[in-house]
């Protein structure tokens, strides 16, 4: 398609139209109500931060299908590369008769993950299947069995991934008995902390210490897992200093240090990995999402010594690094690489960042805008000196996005945060547009249509 340039949302239809409304008909009539959806759209193709829906309306896309798309829905390298490989083949089981995209991706993830030491990797399908590895081989490598996790934090929907994950609604409630073994730490979460952020820093470490040392004891950690900024959460950035203390904390008591940058790896955040901001270097480093430009894929990346500690056999799956994927990681990283998606990220979070700051000089229930580079949140609130969550705020801003052809997603453990995810290729045209869309959502939603 070569009508980026003059890209732009378009609405032929009311959103959802007629079409989407029928199949979604047909999706209550199949799909179990648990498997929810956020706008019910129902979408035939994507360009670069545009979801076009069955009946024609072009929707500006803020989620990239929850951060997966950085490189676009559509992107040519990707369905190029995709297209080669279904045609040789579509799947032979690395662990029955190997091919070289699996190789090839673990080379990539050696050079581009933190850190210069020898590096191993296996490959999965998803988030939750790279987090449960991770923590497989960190208990086998430590011979340890405690797992320190943060309040907020978000790591899956598996029954270990549940237990790491800390909101019970919707994603715990009733599903119980988790695995056990697992520790929850408080987050420097700088906005409800009530604190200068190197204050925080200093206090969020001292309670994790603290805690830790009380309630599981330093030496049966074997590792402590970390998003860092959490996604579900709410978009919470630690406050600068907070991630080293953790890894020097690691080090210090023969703890591991396990990165979930499923959310923010693969330049979302300006860097290829957030840990690329403090130059913290993680022990082992879980990814998927925008690894394979829509792809199902999951990798771990860890030191050598740690990933080969486990014996023979130990990790595998039979679709874990499928060929298709592989072919898709590959080309995705070709394209963040030679568009300099990382530059651009920080591009996009500095437009986000202008323009939602000059909204909350205007909007009492803007407590915080905060992220980094093209993972931007807002925090709504009740008012001026009552941080009291606002989510039915939230909710009504994101609808209103929704029906003007803006794909936006909430998140947060009061559900009262909106964040935003555009692909990495969007085109500006349409970043100012979505921005348009969501501050008339904003102040309408706030002053009722007043503005
Ligand atoms: C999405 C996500 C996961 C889980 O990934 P799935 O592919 O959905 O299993 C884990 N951790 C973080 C930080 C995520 O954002």
């Amino acid at each position: 398609m070569t009508r980026l340039a003059e890209a732009q949302r378009l609405l032929r239809k009311r959103v959802p139209g007629p079409q989407s409304v029928a199949l979604h008909e047909r999706k209550l009539a199949s799909v179990a109500d648990s498997v929810g959806t956020a706008l019910p759209v129902y979408v035939e193709r994507a360009e670069s931060g545009l979801l076009i829906d069955v009946d024609g309306n072009e929707l500006i896309d803020f989620g990239s299908g929850i951060a997966v798309t950085n490189v676009g829905a559509a992107d040519p390298r990707v369905v190029e590369a995709v297209q080669r490989q279904v045609q040789n083949f579509t799947h032979t089981c690395f662990m029955v008769t190997p091919y070289e995209g699996y190789v090839a991706v673990c080379e990539r993830l050696a050079e581009l993950t933190p850190g210069t030491h020898e590096k191993r990797s296996a490959l999965f399908n998803s988030g939750a299947e790279a987090v449960e590895n991770a923590i497989k081989i960190a208990r086998r490598a430590t011979r340890r069995q405690a797992v320190v996790a943060f309040d907020h934090a978000y790591h899956g929907r598996t029954n270990l991934t549940m237990a790491l994950t800390s909101k019970n609604m919707p994603y715990k409630h009733g599903f119980g008995p988790f695995a056990g073994e697992i520790f929850r730490a408080p987050m420097a979460y700088p906005y409800r902390w009530n604190g200068d952020r190197q204050r925080v820093a200093e206090e969020a470490y001292a309670a994790f210490e603290a805690q830790v040392h009380a309630q599981v004891g330093e030496d049966n950690v074997a590792a402590v897992i970390v998003e860092p900024i959490q996604g579900e959460g709410g978009f919470i950035v630690p406050p600068r200093g907070w991630l080293p203390r953790l890894q020097r904390w690691c080090q210090d008591h023969g703890a591991l240090l396990i990165a979930d940058e499923i959310q923010t790896g693969f330049c979302r955040t300006g860097d290829w990995f957030a840990c690329d901001h403090e130059q913290v270097v993680p022990d082992l480093i879980a990814t998927a999402k925008g690894i394979a430009g829509g792809l199902p894929l999951g990798a771990v990346t860890g030191r050598a010594e740690v990933m080969n500690s486990v014996h023979a056999g130990g990790l595998g799956g039979t679709y874990g690094g499928n060929p298709v994927a592989c072919a898709a990681a590959l080309a995705a990283m070709e394209t963040m690489e030679e568009l300099e998606l990382d530059s651009r990220a920080r591009e996009i979070g500095d437009v986000f960042v202008q323009r939602l700051g000059r909204l909350q000089d205007n909007v009492d229930a803007i407590g915080e805008v905060r992220g980094r580079g093209a993972m931007i949140a807002i925090e709504l609130i009740a008012g001026v000196g009552d941080t009291t969550p606002a989510p039915e705020l939230a909710a009504a801003i994101n609808k209103r996005c929704h029906e003007h052809g803006l794909v936006t997603l909430t998140a947060g453990t009061y559900g009262n945060v909106l964040r935003f995810l555009p692909p990495l290729t969007i085109p500006e045209a349409l970043l100012q547009q979505g921005l348009d869309i969501l501050e008339d959502a904003v102040l309408t939603a706030v002053y009722g249509g007043l503005q």
